[in-house]
Protein backbone atom coordinates (compact mmCIF):
# COMPACT_ATOMS: atom_id res chain seq x y z
CA UNK A 1 0.00 0.00 0.00
CA UNK A 2 1.40 3.56 -0.70
CA UNK A 3 0.88 5.77 1.92
CA UNK A 4 -1.65 8.21 1.46
CA UNK A 5 -2.47 11.51 3.86
CA UNK A 6 -5.81 11.51 2.79
CA UNK A 7 -5.98 8.11 4.86
CA UNK A 8 -4.04 9.54 7.40
CA UNK A 9 -4.12 12.12 10.90
CA UNK A 10 -1.78 14.99 10.60
CA UNK A 11 0.02 14.94 14.23
CA UNK A 12 -1.26 18.48 15.57
CA UNK A 13 1.86 19.61 16.82
CA UNK A 14 3.44 22.58 16.64
CA UNK A 15 6.55 25.28 17.65
CA UNK A 16 4.84 26.13 20.55
CA UNK A 17 2.19 23.10 21.66
CA UNK A 18 4.14 20.19 21.22
CA UNK A 19 4.34 16.31 22.82
CA UNK A 20 7.85 16.46 22.77
CA UNK A 21 10.35 18.81 24.61
CA UNK A 22 14.05 17.35 22.98
CA UNK A 23 16.70 18.11 26.10
CA UNK A 24 19.93 17.38 25.55
CA UNK A 25 22.61 17.14 28.73
CA UNK A 26 25.75 16.47 27.24
CA UNK A 27 27.86 15.94 23.93
CA UNK A 28 29.69 13.10 25.46
CA UNK A 29 29.14 9.40 24.67
CA UNK A 30 30.32 6.13 25.76
CA UNK A 31 30.13 5.11 21.89
CA UNK A 32 30.72 6.29 18.50
CA UNK A 33 27.65 5.28 16.34
CA UNK A 34 28.12 5.41 12.81
CA UNK A 35 24.78 7.47 12.17
CA UNK A 36 25.21 10.17 15.04
CA UNK A 37 24.80 13.63 14.14
CA UNK A 38 26.34 15.01 17.52
CA UNK A 39 30.29 15.31 17.98
CA UNK A 40 32.13 16.47 21.23
CA UNK A 41 32.80 19.80 21.60
CA UNK A 42 31.75 21.34 25.28
CA UNK A 43 31.06 18.37 27.13
CA UNK A 44 28.22 17.93 30.38
CA UNK A 45 26.29 21.19 30.75
CA UNK A 46 25.91 22.01 34.27
CA UNK A 47 23.04 21.58 36.18
CA UNK A 48 22.27 24.93 36.36
CA UNK A 49 22.18 25.47 32.41
CA UNK A 50 19.85 22.51 32.10
CA UNK A 51 17.30 23.52 34.81
CA UNK A 52 17.22 26.87 32.23
CA UNK A 53 16.54 24.50 30.06
CA UNK A 54 14.00 22.91 31.47
CA UNK A 55 11.77 26.01 32.53
CA UNK A 56 12.34 27.42 28.92
CA UNK A 57 10.50 24.49 27.47
CA UNK A 58 7.57 24.44 30.24
CA UNK A 59 7.31 27.91 29.41
CA UNK A 60 7.54 27.94 25.56
CA UNK A 61 7.05 24.28 24.04
CA UNK A 62 4.03 22.84 26.14
CA UNK A 63 5.31 19.53 26.20
CA UNK A 64 4.08 16.44 27.83
CA UNK A 65 7.26 14.66 28.03
CA UNK A 66 10.94 15.68 27.77
CA UNK A 67 13.25 13.51 26.24
CA UNK A 68 16.33 13.54 28.09
CA UNK A 69 19.03 13.24 25.28
CA UNK A 70 22.81 13.87 24.82
CA UNK A 71 25.59 12.50 23.99
CA UNK A 72 24.68 9.66 26.19
CA UNK A 73 22.42 10.79 29.51
CA UNK A 74 22.96 8.10 31.36
CA UNK A 75 26.92 8.93 32.12
CA UNK A 76 25.43 12.82 32.79
CA UNK A 77 26.52 13.31 36.43
CA UNK A 78 23.12 14.79 37.99
CA UNK A 79 20.52 12.88 35.84
CA UNK A 80 18.98 11.23 39.23
CA UNK A 81 18.23 15.52 40.09
CA UNK A 82 17.49 15.97 36.62
CA UNK A 83 14.91 13.44 36.07
CA UNK A 84 13.72 14.95 39.71
CA UNK A 85 13.23 17.90 38.07
CA UNK A 86 11.37 17.37 35.47
CA UNK A 87 8.89 15.14 37.06
CA UNK A 88 8.54 18.18 39.87
CA UNK A 89 7.81 20.54 36.83
CA UNK A 90 4.62 17.91 35.19
CA UNK A 91 6.40 16.78 32.57
CA UNK A 92 6.97 13.00 32.42
CA UNK A 93 10.81 12.33 31.92
CA UNK A 94 12.25 9.82 29.43
CA UNK A 95 15.89 9.02 28.85
CA UNK A 96 17.48 8.78 25.47
CA UNK A 97 20.28 6.41 25.92
CA UNK A 98 21.83 3.68 24.19
CA UNK A 99 21.98 1.63 27.17
CA UNK A 100 25.18 0.78 27.83
CA UNK A 101 25.62 1.97 31.19
CA UNK A 102 22.35 1.21 32.30
CA UNK A 103 22.44 -1.47 35.41
CA UNK A 104 19.45 -2.79 37.38
CA UNK A 105 20.82 -0.62 40.22
CA UNK A 106 20.67 2.69 38.22
CA UNK A 107 16.97 1.50 36.53
CA UNK A 108 15.41 1.50 40.58
CA UNK A 109 17.55 5.00 41.25
CA UNK A 110 15.77 6.66 37.81
CA UNK A 111 12.48 4.86 38.81
CA UNK A 112 12.70 6.58 42.26
CA UNK A 113 13.13 9.45 40.81
CA UNK A 114 10.03 9.31 38.60
CA UNK A 115 11.60 8.35 35.64
CA UNK A 116 8.64 7.29 32.80
CA UNK A 117 10.16 5.29 30.12
CA UNK A 118 13.26 4.90 27.93
CA UNK A 119 14.04 5.08 24.29
CA UNK A 120 16.90 2.90 23.39
CA UNK A 121 18.80 3.19 20.66
CA UNK A 122 20.15 -0.13 19.38
CA UNK A 123 21.11 -0.75 16.02
CA UNK A 124 24.61 -3.15 14.14
CA UNK A 125 26.42 0.00 13.21
CA UNK A 126 27.13 1.25 16.75
CA UNK A 127 30.55 -0.07 17.00
CA UNK A 128 29.57 -1.92 20.39
CA UNK A 129 32.60 -3.84 22.22
CA UNK A 130 31.34 -7.60 22.13
CA UNK A 131 28.10 -7.03 19.20
CA UNK A 132 30.45 -5.89 16.12
CA UNK A 133 29.94 -7.04 12.94
CA UNK A 134 26.73 -8.83 14.03
CA UNK A 135 23.46 -8.58 12.01
CA UNK A 136 19.99 -7.01 13.18
CA UNK A 137 18.62 -10.43 14.14
CA UNK A 138 22.12 -11.33 16.68
CA UNK A 139 21.58 -7.80 17.98
CA UNK A 140 18.09 -8.74 19.03
CA UNK A 141 19.77 -10.58 22.08
CA UNK A 142 21.13 -7.20 23.25
CA UNK A 143 17.25 -5.35 22.61
CA UNK A 144 16.22 -8.77 24.64
CA UNK A 145 18.18 -8.11 27.50
CA UNK A 146 17.23 -4.30 28.29
CA UNK A 147 13.68 -5.02 27.31
CA UNK A 148 13.99 -7.87 30.52
CA UNK A 149 15.66 -5.36 32.55
CA UNK A 150 13.06 -3.08 32.32
CA UNK A 151 10.20 -5.22 32.62
CA UNK A 152 11.76 -6.64 35.95
CA UNK A 153 11.81 -3.16 37.48
CA UNK A 154 7.91 -2.82 36.19
CA UNK A 155 6.00 0.43 35.56
CA UNK A 156 8.59 2.01 32.97
CA UNK A 157 7.68 1.99 29.40
CA UNK A 158 10.63 1.18 26.74
CA UNK A 159 10.46 2.29 23.44
CA UNK A 160 13.73 0.75 20.76
CA UNK A 161 15.28 3.29 17.96
CA UNK A 162 17.32 2.07 15.10
CA UNK A 163 18.88 3.63 12.69
CA UNK A 164 18.32 2.39 9.03
CA UNK A 165 21.23 2.17 6.94
CA UNK A 166 21.04 1.30 3.03
CA UNK A 167 23.09 -1.82 3.88
CA UNK A 168 20.56 -2.86 7.00
CA UNK A 169 17.52 -1.84 5.33
CA UNK A 170 16.66 -5.73 4.07
CA UNK A 171 16.94 -6.15 8.41
CA UNK A 172 14.07 -4.37 9.12
CA UNK A 173 11.71 -7.25 9.38
CA UNK A 174 13.93 -9.01 12.31
CA UNK A 175 13.80 -6.59 14.11
CA UNK A 176 9.71 -5.96 14.05
CA UNK A 177 9.25 -9.72 13.83
CA UNK A 178 11.49 -9.49 17.64
CA UNK A 179 9.43 -5.91 19.12
CA UNK A 180 6.01 -8.30 17.84
CA UNK A 181 6.98 -11.44 19.86
CA UNK A 182 8.05 -8.80 22.89
CA UNK A 183 4.70 -6.82 22.50
CA UNK A 184 4.31 -6.90 26.20
CA UNK A 185 7.36 -5.43 27.53
CA UNK A 186 8.25 -3.43 24.11
CA UNK A 187 5.97 -0.26 23.69
CA UNK A 188 6.71 1.11 20.74
CA UNK A 189 9.55 0.61 17.71
CA UNK A 190 10.63 3.28 16.05
CA UNK A 191 13.32 3.56 12.81
CA UNK A 192 15.38 5.99 11.36
CA UNK A 193 16.72 6.45 8.29
CA UNK A 194 20.48 7.17 7.70
CA UNK A 195 21.28 10.19 6.40
CA UNK A 196 24.65 11.58 5.38
CA UNK A 197 26.69 14.53 3.24
CA UNK A 198 29.72 13.77 1.28
CA UNK A 199 32.19 16.08 0.18
CA UNK A 200 33.23 14.27 -3.15
CA UNK A 201 30.33 15.91 -4.44
CA UNK A 202 28.97 18.83 -2.02
CA UNK A 203 30.34 22.17 -0.66
CA UNK A 204 28.50 23.87 2.24
CA UNK A 205 27.81 27.35 2.47
CA UNK A 206 26.86 29.02 5.93
CA UNK A 207 24.68 32.04 5.79
CA UNK A 208 27.35 34.45 4.41
CA UNK A 209 27.38 31.98 1.58
CA UNK A 210 31.00 31.07 2.44
CA UNK A 211 32.39 27.81 1.46
CA UNK A 212 32.63 26.24 4.83
CA UNK A 213 34.93 22.94 5.72
CA UNK A 214 31.76 20.63 6.51
CA UNK A 215 33.63 17.14 6.64
CA UNK A 216 33.97 18.56 10.56
CA UNK A 217 30.41 17.21 10.91
CA UNK A 218 29.93 13.83 12.36
CA UNK A 219 27.22 12.97 9.33
CA UNK A 220 29.41 14.13 6.56
CA UNK A 221 31.38 11.46 4.64
CA UNK A 222 34.20 11.69 2.00
CA UNK A 223 32.45 9.69 -0.15
CA UNK A 224 28.80 7.57 -0.04
CA UNK A 225 27.23 6.69 -3.02
CA UNK A 226 24.88 4.34 -1.87
CA UNK A 227 21.04 4.85 -2.44
CA UNK A 228 19.39 6.88 0.63
CA UNK A 229 16.28 5.16 2.24
CA UNK A 230 13.05 6.60 2.65
CA UNK A 231 9.98 6.73 5.39
CA UNK A 232 7.64 5.43 2.88
CA UNK A 233 10.02 2.87 1.85
CA UNK A 234 9.92 1.62 4.92
CA UNK A 235 6.63 1.64 5.69
CA UNK A 236 6.27 -0.41 2.77
CA UNK A 237 8.54 -3.43 4.27
CA UNK A 238 7.15 -2.79 7.85
CA UNK A 239 3.96 -3.60 5.45
CA UNK A 240 5.11 -6.84 3.86
CA UNK A 241 6.30 -8.09 7.13
CA UNK A 242 3.34 -7.18 8.75
CA UNK A 243 0.19 -7.32 7.05
CA UNK A 244 -1.65 -6.03 9.71
CA UNK A 245 0.08 -2.51 10.11
CA UNK A 246 -1.34 0.77 8.65
CA UNK A 247 0.26 3.60 9.42
CA UNK A 248 -2.21 6.25 10.58
CA UNK A 249 -0.66 9.52 11.25
CA UNK A 250 1.91 11.55 9.73
CA UNK A 251 4.33 14.80 10.07
CA UNK A 252 4.84 16.10 6.75
CA UNK A 253 7.70 18.12 5.44
CA UNK A 254 8.74 21.46 5.47
CA UNK A 255 9.75 22.29 1.97
CA UNK A 256 7.94 18.79 -0.03
CA UNK A 257 3.62 18.53 0.18
CA UNK A 258 4.26 15.36 -0.45
CA UNK A 259 7.20 14.20 2.07
CA UNK A 260 6.56 11.78 4.87
CA UNK A 261 8.83 13.11 7.68
CA UNK A 262 7.11 11.27 10.50
CA UNK A 263 4.79 8.46 10.31
CA UNK A 264 3.08 6.55 13.18
CA UNK A 265 1.22 3.86 13.65
CA UNK A 266 0.52 1.08 16.26
CA UNK A 267 -0.27 -2.48 16.03
CA UNK A 268 -2.70 -4.00 18.07
CA UNK A 269 -1.97 -7.67 19.23
CA UNK A 270 -1.34 -10.33 21.82
CA UNK A 271 1.94 -12.22 22.54
CA UNK A 272 0.52 -14.43 20.21
CA UNK A 273 -0.70 -12.69 16.98
CA UNK A 274 -0.85 -9.27 15.11
CA UNK A 275 -5.27 -8.70 15.34
CA UNK A 276 -4.51 -5.29 13.28
CA UNK A 277 -3.86 -1.82 13.85
CA UNK A 278 -5.11 1.53 15.09
CA UNK A 279 -6.66 4.01 12.70
CA UNK A 280 -6.72 8.03 11.72
CA UNK A 281 -9.47 8.28 14.07
CA UNK A 282 -8.06 6.88 17.28
CA UNK A 283 -5.23 8.88 16.43
CA UNK A 284 -7.02 12.10 16.26
CA UNK A 285 -9.02 10.71 19.51
CA UNK A 286 -5.94 10.34 21.32
CA UNK A 287 -3.90 13.05 20.42
CA UNK A 288 -7.67 15.36 21.04
CA UNK A 289 -8.53 13.80 24.18
CA UNK A 290 -5.31 13.88 25.83
CA UNK A 291 -4.52 17.74 25.14
CA UNK A 292 -8.60 18.10 26.38
CA UNK A 293 -8.25 16.17 29.67
CA UNK A 294 -4.27 17.46 30.76
CA UNK A 295 -3.58 19.90 28.70
CA UNK A 296 -0.45 19.11 26.17
CA UNK A 297 -0.59 16.47 23.30
CA UNK A 298 0.51 12.59 23.43
CA UNK A 299 3.83 11.32 23.04
CA UNK A 300 4.11 8.13 24.24
CA UNK A 301 1.70 5.84 25.76
CA UNK A 302 2.58 4.60 28.90
CA UNK A 303 0.41 2.13 29.52
CA UNK A 304 0.84 -0.73 26.25
CA UNK A 305 -1.13 -3.38 27.92
CA UNK A 306 -4.80 -1.30 26.84
CA UNK A 307 -6.58 -4.10 26.64
CA UNK A 308 -9.62 -5.07 24.67
CA UNK A 309 -11.47 -1.93 25.08
CA UNK A 310 -9.20 -0.44 21.79
CA UNK A 311 -12.15 -2.30 20.30
CA UNK A 312 -14.21 0.10 21.66
CA UNK A 313 -13.15 2.22 18.85
CA UNK A 314 -14.23 0.14 16.14
CA UNK A 315 -17.55 1.95 15.48
CA UNK A 316 -15.87 4.85 14.79
CA UNK A 317 -12.44 3.45 13.16
CA UNK A 318 -12.89 1.07 10.22
CA UNK A 319 -9.02 -0.05 11.00
CA UNK A 320 -10.19 -0.91 14.56
CA UNK A 321 -12.68 -2.43 13.74
CA UNK A 322 -10.85 -4.79 10.89
CA UNK A 323 -8.70 -5.80 14.09
CA UNK A 324 -11.99 -6.55 16.07
CA UNK A 325 -12.88 -9.10 13.36
CA UNK A 326 -9.49 -10.61 13.07
CA UNK A 327 -9.91 -10.29 17.39
CA UNK A 328 -13.27 -12.66 17.13
CA UNK A 329 -12.59 -14.76 14.52
CA UNK A 330 -9.27 -15.85 16.48
CA UNK A 331 -11.13 -16.39 19.05
CA UNK A 332 -13.94 -18.75 17.74
CA UNK A 333 -11.05 -20.72 16.36
CA UNK A 334 -9.00 -21.01 19.82
CA UNK A 335 -11.68 -19.93 22.25
CA UNK A 336 -8.11 -19.92 24.66
CA UNK A 337 -6.76 -17.26 23.00
CA UNK A 338 -9.56 -14.92 24.82
CA UNK A 339 -7.35 -14.99 27.91
CA UNK A 340 -4.45 -13.54 26.26
CA UNK A 341 -4.19 -9.70 27.26
CA UNK A 342 -4.56 -6.97 24.17
CA UNK A 343 -1.15 -4.82 23.71
CA UNK A 344 -1.02 -1.58 21.66
CA UNK A 345 2.21 -1.04 20.04
CA UNK A 346 3.28 1.90 18.30
CA UNK A 347 5.56 1.82 15.06
CA UNK A 348 7.04 4.89 14.02
CA UNK A 349 9.47 5.84 10.88
CA UNK A 350 11.60 9.19 11.21
CA UNK A 351 12.83 10.70 7.60
CA UNK A 352 15.76 12.13 7.98
CA UNK A 353 15.85 15.58 6.56
CA UNK A 354 16.46 15.49 2.81
CA UNK A 355 18.73 17.91 0.65
CA UNK A 356 17.06 19.49 -2.11
CA UNK A 357 18.64 20.57 -5.36
CA UNK A 358 18.55 24.20 -3.85
CA UNK A 359 20.79 23.01 -1.01
CA UNK A 360 17.90 23.77 1.17
CA UNK A 361 17.18 20.68 3.40
CA UNK A 362 13.56 19.30 4.25
CA UNK A 363 13.22 19.05 7.75
CA UNK A 364 10.34 18.11 9.76
CA UNK A 365 6.93 19.53 9.87
CA UNK A 366 6.29 20.83 13.51
CA UNK A 367 9.97 19.38 14.84
CA UNK A 368 8.89 17.39 17.91
CA UNK A 369 13.27 16.95 18.48
CA UNK A 370 13.28 20.43 18.85
CA UNK A 371 16.47 21.63 21.46
CA UNK A 372 17.46 24.72 23.18
CA UNK A 373 20.13 26.73 21.72
CA UNK A 374 21.57 29.90 22.55
CA UNK A 375 18.40 31.20 23.87
CA UNK A 376 16.39 30.00 20.51
CA UNK A 377 14.16 26.87 19.44
CA UNK A 378 15.81 24.72 16.78
CA UNK A 379 16.28 21.37 15.16
CA UNK A 380 18.36 19.24 17.07
CA UNK A 381 19.38 16.82 14.16
CA UNK A 382 20.98 19.95 13.01
CA UNK A 383 22.58 21.62 16.29
CA UNK A 384 26.07 21.23 15.11
CA UNK A 385 25.65 23.20 12.15
CA UNK A 386 24.84 25.86 14.51
CA UNK A 387 28.01 24.76 17.12
CA UNK A 388 30.15 25.05 14.37
CA UNK A 389 29.56 27.64 11.86
CA UNK A 390 26.59 29.90 13.56
CA UNK A 391 24.08 28.53 11.49
CA UNK A 392 22.53 26.05 9.22
CA UNK A 393 24.51 25.53 6.09
CA UNK A 394 23.41 25.34 2.39
CA UNK A 395 24.90 21.92 0.92
CA UNK A 396 24.96 22.39 -2.93
CA UNK A 397 26.16 19.85 -5.59
CA UNK A 398 30.14 21.06 -6.19
CA UNK A 399 28.75 20.89 -10.14
CA UNK A 400 25.68 23.81 -9.26
CA UNK A 401 28.39 26.71 -7.90
CA UNK A 402 31.13 28.23 -9.78
CA UNK A 403 33.73 29.59 -8.01
CA UNK A 404 32.97 29.06 -3.87
CA UNK A 405 35.26 31.09 -1.96
CA UNK A 406 37.98 29.16 -0.15
CA UNK A 407 36.61 27.14 2.69
CA UNK A 408 36.77 28.31 6.30
CA UNK A 409 37.00 26.41 8.91
CA UNK A 410 34.65 25.73 11.95
CA UNK A 411 34.75 27.77 15.11
CA UNK A 412 34.53 25.11 17.78
CA UNK A 413 34.48 27.70 20.46
CA UNK A 414 31.22 28.20 19.19
CA UNK A 415 28.43 26.62 21.61
S1 LIG B 1 13.74 17.88 11.86
FE1 LIG B 1 13.36 17.52 14.03
S2 LIG B 1 12.17 15.65 14.16
FE2 LIG B 1 13.04 15.76 12.12
S3 LIG B 1 14.94 14.56 12.27
FE3 LIG B 1 15.46 16.72 12.66
S4 LIG B 1 15.34 16.98 14.87
FE4 LIG B 1 14.29 15.06 14.37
Amino acid sequence: MTLDKRNMYRLPWSMNDNAIAWLEVSDICNLACEGCYRQRITGHKTFEQVKEEVLFFKRWRNADNVSIAGGEPLIYPHILDLVALVKQNKMKPVILTNALALTPELLKELKKAGLAGFTIHIDSHQGRPQWRNKTEKETNELRQQCADMIAREKGLFVVFNATVYPSTYHEIPDILRWGQANIDKVHGLVFITYRTATTDTAVALDNTKRAVDFGKLSYVRDHFDEKFVTGPEVAQIIEETCPEYEASAYLGGTLNFDSFKWTAGATVGSRRKVYGSVGKRTMELAQAGHHLFTGTYLAYLSQAKIGRKVFAMAALDKTVGKAWRNYIGDVLRHPGHLFDSVYVQSIGIIQAPDVQPNGQADMCDSCPDMTYYDGKLINSCRMDEYRLFGGFLTVVDKDKISQPEPAIAADPSRN
